[in-house]
């Protein structure tokens, strides 16, 4: 069982097709879509399709099965972007969770951000 999951996020809407999003690549357990609101040229998030509410959640309770297909889209959308480093020039990849980690939808979700400098690792704001 899962941490309790709130299906009216925004990120449930996109998995049932409710709200559009700019897919960039997809697989039987996970989806990979363009942030809307991009923070470096390349700003992607790769959510699991199952209900899982943060890392934690998702790294406890996912199968293993789910928990290969999200990692290996992963590896396909830094590929596609350029931004591996099999080619690339590197790139960030962020997960926030809960409070603390400033969260906003809670539906587990990584940034993968590159195509500049990323500067440091956090910057903090009270
Ligand atoms: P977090 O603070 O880690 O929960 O990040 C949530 C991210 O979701 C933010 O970077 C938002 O810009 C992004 N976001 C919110 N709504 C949408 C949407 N409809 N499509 C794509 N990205 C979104």
């Amino acid at each position: 069982m899962g941490f309790a999951y709130d299906d009216s996020n925004i990120f449930a809407k996109i998995l049932r097709g409710e709200i559009p999003n700019n897919t960039v690549a997809e697989n039987d357990h996970a989806l990979a879509f363009r942030d809307i609101s991009p923070k470096a040229p390349t700003h992607v998030l790769v959510i699991p399709k199952g209900a899982y509410v943060s890392f934690d959640d998702f790294s406890k309770n996912a199968s293993d099965a789910e928990i290969v297909g999200f990692m290996r889209l992963c590896a396909e959308v830094a590929a596609a972007e350029g931004v591996s480093l099999d080619g690339g020039n590197g790139f960030r990849a962020i997960t926030n969770a809960g409070e603390d980690g400033v969260q906003e939808v809670p539906h587990f979700h990584l940034h993968i951000m590159g195509g500049r400098m990323m500067g440091p690792m956090v910057s903090l704001r009270d």
